[in-house]
């Protein structure tokens, strides 16, 4: 690292990991804010900790906070300084790198990291981050509005699905209003009541679906939400930012063996787990269609099983989150009952 940018940073270090301590790195971003030096200001969360320390205990936890550091650190090399915030939480500052598609590969580099992340003795643990990041002084000219821009960046990332890094653009991002929590809230029984409406409003599903589907792939922002009936989609709603267009029906039969017997739910953040139980047959179909990540739910009542739903994220992998499931769930059971009272299949709908 520079001689001449060490010597701005106090040498002030956290004491469970040894980065930096907050305090360290924002007097830092400050000093280089009144210089008018370029940097890159970084937010890095880990993804669903919570189920370390509730898991496996808060000394575990401490662990596997150390090497997220230790995987930062190893990312970042010399090209940055790596601080704790607190928690899981970790905040960076890369000085002159402020180029879009450079500061994307720092990114990508420090995620490559966590692409093989193990704890020794606990082979179970895995972890992943997110990272959100804004840009001195293309997205502000103080401290405090380029923390508010790379926070909202994160919360973005952390509603995408986890695991990914955004980088900060006013014209994606300006109107993000970050609200805490991915637990029971307001928020989500706002998203139930949704659900319950759009599939009340007509009586025809027909109808109904479409705008269900749409919700889904605007609101969890997945990439495609589908129906799929006996042998085919019956309805399908492509998100307008997904990078694929094209989506085929998955043969049922490969999807009713993955499911769980009690939640009717089979799902999978990395669809390249598939290698390792023998499914390379729904592993290419997956690939053949750029999905990383595919969540089915059962379309059922009683014994009748109609169908999927269907949601599959493309580009990048999801952490499929207990939210997401819940309201996917619900509209599945919604359509179930829907169905079996109206006295309908899938197929009649198309
Ligand atoms: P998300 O993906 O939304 O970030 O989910 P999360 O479970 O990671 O949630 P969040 O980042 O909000 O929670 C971080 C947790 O880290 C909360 C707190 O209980 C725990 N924590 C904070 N400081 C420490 C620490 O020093 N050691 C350990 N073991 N846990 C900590
Ligand atoms: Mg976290």
């Amino acid at each position: 690292m520079d001689k001449f940018l060490l010597d701005k940073i106090e040498a002030k270090f956290d004491s469970l990991t040894g980065v930096y301590e907050r305090f360290a790195i924002e007097n830092f971003a400050r000093i280089l804010i009144k210089e008018q030096h370029p940097f890159a200001l970084m937010l890095i969360d880990g993804d669903n900790f919570k189920n370390v320390n509730d898991g496996y205990g808060h000394s575990v936890g401490d662990i596997v906070i150390q090497i997220i550091a230790q995987r930062i650190k190893d990312g970042v090399g010399k090209k940055g300084f790596v601080g704790r915030f607190g928690g899981d939480e970790f905040i960076l500052l890369i000085p002159d790198i402020v180029e879009y598609d450079e500061i994307w590969q720092v990114c990508r580099e420090i995620h490559a990291q966590f692409g093989n992340f193990s704890v020794p003795d606990y082979p179970a643990i895995f972890i992943t981050i997110t990272t959100g990041l804004s840009r001195f002084s293309i997205d502000g000219s103080s401290y405090e509005e380029l923390f508010e821009k790379a926070d909202k960046a994160l919360y973005r990332g952390k509603q995408k699905g986890r695991s990914c890094f955004i980088i900060y653009l006013d014209s994606k991002h300006k109107d993000i209003k970050i609200h805490s929590s991915d637990g029971p809230s307001s928020n989500s029984m706002q998203q139930h009541n949704t659900i319950f409406n759009l599939l009340a409003r007509s009586n025809d599903l027909r109808q109904s679906i479409p705008y269900l589907l749409q919700f889904f792939t605007t609101t969890l922002m997945i990439d495609h939400v589908c129906i799929q009936g006996r042998k085919s989609m019956i309805f399908s709603e492509v998100y307008s930012l997904s990078r694929t267009k094209e989506f085929e029906y998955i043969d049922n039969a490969l999807v009713s063996l993955n499911v769980n017997n009690s939640t009717a739910i089979f799902y999978i953040n990395d669809v390249n787990k598939l290698a390792a139980s023998n499914q390379n047959t729904l592993l290419n179909i997956c690939n053949k269609q750029n999905i990383f990540s595919i969540l089915f739910v059962e379309i059922s009542y009683g014994d009748t099983v109609y169908g999927y739903l269907r949601a599959d994220t493309t580009a990048t992998n999801r952490i499929w989150q207990n939210s997401d499931m819940d309201l996917l769930l619900t509209a599945a059971k919604a359509i179930g009952m829907a169905l079996h009272f109206q006295g309908k299949t899938l197929e009649e709908l198309k």
